[in-house]
């Protein structure tokens, strides 16, 4: 099916590894030309070079920088001569206990997962409306439907992304532009991030590595992780020309973990 995105622009957040690649390698499968960014210069380049030869008639441009900070936003922002999708990412703040976090724990949470999200918005999506045609996917966590206690910081930050959204998305002079925003909740994913909370938790309990990857994945009704490849496709029917009437939605994408009916 083709997704009725040739030439599109779209902004993929923190996409040099996992989810964020996995959503930018789908968007670039569909002749979309991709802003990338990530912290680390070296896989950020290694991640834009695999795409330009799998896609050479495409524009597939690198902001390297953290994007909780408004120059790289600003400079994220300037690199395409216009937005059609916006991917907003970040990396997730750490796990741990309340009665440790302090004021400036939150707040970095906020800004990364919560604060950075709304302002990339803001820039975009009145722009979107006017040329009436605009996607957004927040890439959140399965942890905004069922919080996870040691994630209080995501849970909290996330939840607060949420709930704006979720008045956002319903705003008339966007919906009814064809301006849509979602958000895609991750369960567990096999990417680096996943790899290295298990490796923790290897190191605390004491038993194999192997041995904890696959006590995790029993616990998931499909019996495995899923990739950042399946992540990316349900992104990309997100952003497709087709998804107009779709918005304003929390995605859940994990396995049939959530226990839930709704
Ligand atoms: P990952 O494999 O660790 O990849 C994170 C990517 O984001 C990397 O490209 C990283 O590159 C970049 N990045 C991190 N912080 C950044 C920042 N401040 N500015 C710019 N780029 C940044 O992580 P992932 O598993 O794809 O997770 C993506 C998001 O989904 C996270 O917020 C995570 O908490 C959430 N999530 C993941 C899962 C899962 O199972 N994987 C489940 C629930 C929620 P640099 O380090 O070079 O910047």
């Amino acid at each position: 099916m083709d997704l009725g995105l040739k030439g599109r622009w779209a902004l993929v957040c923190a996409s040099s590894k996992g989810l964020g690649r996995g959503c930018a390698e789908a968007l670039a499968a569909e002749g979309v030309n991709l802003v990338l960014n990530a912290r680390g210069a070296e896989a950020l380049e290694a991640t834009a070079a695999a795409l330009r030869q799998a896609h050479p008639g495409q524009e597939i441009r690198c902001v390297v920088g953290d994007i909780s900070l408004p120059a790289v936003q600003a400079a994220a922002l300037a690199a395409a001569p216009q937005l059609d999708i916006l991917v907003n990412n970040a990396g997730g703040p750490p796990p741990g206990d309340f009665r440790d976090w302090e004021r400036e724990h939150w707040l970095a949470a906020l800004e990364a997962n919560m604060l950075t999200p709304i302002a990339l918005i803001k820039a975009v999506v009145d722009g979107m409306a006017a040329r009436g045609f605009g996607r957004v996917v927040n890439i959140t966590s399965g942890a905004v439907k069922a919080p996870i206690d040691v994630l209080g910081l995501s849970n909290g930050a996330r939840s607060g992304l949420t709930g704006f959204v979720a008045g956002l998305a319903r705003q008339p002079r966007l919906a009814g532009a064809n301006v849509t925003i979602n958000n895609l909740l991750p369960g567990a994913f096999d990417t680096e991030r996943l790899g290295k909370t298990m490796a923790a938790s290897a190191e605390r309990s004491g038993q194999a590595l192997d041995q904890v990857r696959q006590q995790r994945a029993q616990g998931i009704p499909a019996r495995r992780f899923g990739t950042a490849a399946e992540f990316g496709a349900i992104c990309a029917m997100l952003c497709s020309a087709q998804a107009g009437y779709l918005t304003g939605q929390n995605i859940l994408l994990d396995g049939g973990a959530y226990p839930g009916t709704f």
